[in-house]
């Protein structure tokens, strides 16, 4: 099974890909992952990566492209993978045309509560285990989120290390709101691009995750099932 899966940053994509990968036994690629291997390996491609976010810009699309493209010819892919927030424009989605992508899953948060679970993140500034001190249970539209904090055992100590817990300077609302703002730019075409063409699962995120990846693996099994 090939899927893709969108979301806005904070919505939890990596957890998800990660999880539903596992379950279905497939792989989870992202090209966050591909990247730092290169940059770790110092690979040529490694280098050239490197000089683009040394200069704070976006690495182009045909470099990224072709990085996926040659991923995706590995012998792990054959039995399928999930692409996690790839492709993020129109010219990489063009670029994996040859892929039969079976299905795209989009995961839905309003803007407020993403916002709220972003400010209320926590992360150890030892060994970067992630919390979050944020109790959730809010009605937005008749639909009611309930989302259980993870907060450390002791208060402001990772249960890990024991390191101290910190913000990150750009958890905070003006930044979370910019990063939703650019998300929507940018996927909007890629959305369009596939209208029509590839079937979309919409989940609405209520839940804790163990609750909301059954949830995603109840709506695949009957596409699952077609293949
Ligand atoms: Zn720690």
């Amino acid at each position: 099974m090939k899927i893709i899966m969108f979301g806005p940053p904070g919505v939890g994509k990596g957890t998800y890909s990660s999880r539903i990968a596992q379950k279905l036994g497939i792989v989870n690629i992202s090209t966050g992952d591909i990247f730092r291997e290169h940059l770790d390996r110092g690979t040529e491609l490694g280098r050239r990566i490197e000089s683009y976010m040394k200069k704070g810009k976006l690495v182009p699309d045909e470099i990224v492209a072709n990085i996926m493209r040659r991923r995706l010819t590995q012998k792990d892919c054959e039995g399928g993978f999930i692409l996690d927030g790839y492709p993020r424009t129109v010219t990489q989605a063009m670029a994996l045309e040859d892929e039969k992508i079976d299905v795209i899953i989009t995961l839905i948060v309003p803007d407020e509560i993403l916002i709220a679970k972003c400010v209320a993140r926590r992360i150890c500034k030892d060994c970067g285990e992630i919390y979050n001190i944020l109790n959730l249970d809010r009605t937005i539209e008749d639909v009611r989120y309930v989302v259980p904090s993870m907060s450390p055992q002791i208060e402001k100590k990772c249960d890990k290390c024991g390191g101290g817990l910190i913000q990150r300077i750009d958890d905070n609302p003006q930044m979370i709101k910019t990063r939703l703002e650019i998300y929507r730019e940018q996927s909007k075409p890629v959305v369009k691009y596939y209208h029509g063409r590839i079937q979309f699962i919409e989940i609405n995120m209520t839940g804790a995750v163990n609750l909301m990846v059954n949830v995603i693996m109840e709506k695949l099994t009957p596409i699952l099932n077609k293949l």
